[in-house]
């Protein structure tokens, strides 16, 4: 089997050191097992993504030294797909319309009644299940946030609900090789996820699933800041009779206080670095490759 793997970046701001330490090392990854280094961009935020910063993330790449081995997939093109997979899962009943803003969901998961502390999963706080009980006949909804009962997706596994995959980098904690998921932390500690915003018609875990499965994605290389939410893709994938690559959860590059770099620091540009003189082989250098 070809080892494919890919850089999967969102064309919200500029690309960062962390950025290029991703990117070079997925190519590095294929490039040493003569497999292939994809790319996507991930602009299902249309109002955030821009043009001109998908333009820069070609241009950056181009700069520092990086070809991909097809035309790169867009994920502005692919509704049609992320679209039958909700019906899939709509017409077995697996999702409900959640019209809950932020507040009314930390309200109601910090109400006292609710006795224990409010759990943090993936996605923020996990929702307390308030719209739980909407109808989930007739047509799917396209007015309201989706979101998957958990508790009904598990049930619709083969038991023993035994979910892995393999990690070859390793996870936030350290987590490396045969991952087992657990229901029970799914059920509590990541719940009800929201499966398609209201506003996208999609959401970063389905498209995500989707796109690494069109792509033909063997190996998931990105940072262990996302190691959490792959408990959410693997079950997807057994959802939607996906197969489970293996994933590379990398480490962050961090600023020199120690805080992970964000898209918002624009200090660190790719761009700004290059106007300053660097070269690819400095970049690589500052990411420790
Ligand atoms: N688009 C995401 C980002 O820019 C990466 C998602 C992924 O690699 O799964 O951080
Ligand atoms: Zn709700």
């Amino acid at each position: 089997m070809t080892f494919i793997t890919r850089f999967a970046p969102s064309p919200t701001g500029p690309l960062h050191l962390g950025h290029a330490f991703s990117a070079l090392l997925a190519e590095g990854r294929a490039h040493a097992r003569k497999g292939q280094f994809l790319l996507r961009i991930e602009d299902i935020d249309r109002a955030r993504s821009k043009p001109e910063w998908e333009r820069q993330i070609y241009d950056d790449l181009h700069w520092l030294g990086l070809h991909w081995d097809a035309a790169p997939l867009r994920q502005s093109d692919r509704q049609t797909s992320y679209d039958a997979a909700l019906d899939t899962l709509w017409k077995r009943g697996l999702l409900y319309p959640c019209t809950c803003t932020r507040r009314d969901i930390a309200d109601a998961a910090s109400a006292p009644q609710e006795g224990a502390a409010p759990v943090t999963g993936p996605d923020g706080l996990v929702y307390p299940g308030t719209c739980r009980a909407h109808p989930r006949h007739g047509q799917r909804p396209h007015d309201a946030a989706l979101r998957l009962d958990m508790a009904a997706a598990l049930k619709t596994l083969q038991s023993p609900a035994r979910l892995t995959f393999t990690e070859t980098g390793t996870g936030s904690q350290g987590e490396t090789g045969q991952i087992i998921l657990l229901p029970d932390t799914l059920l509590h500690d990541v719940g009800d996820v929201v499966l398609a915003r209201r506003d996208m018609g999609t959401s970063y875990h389905l498209s995500v699933v989707l796109d690494d499965a069109a792509q033909g994605i063997t190996e998931v290389t990105r940072g262990a800041d996302l190691f959490e939410a792959t408990q959410i893709h693997v079950l997807l994938q057994r959802l939607l009779g996906i197969v489970t690559p293996s994933y590379h959860h990398h480490r962050l590059i961090r600023d020199t206080a120690g805080k992970r770099l964000a898209k918002r620091d624009d200090a660190r540009a790719l761009s700004k670095y290059r106007a300053e003189g660097c070269t690819p082989q400095d970049i690589r250098t500052m990411v420790g490759l």
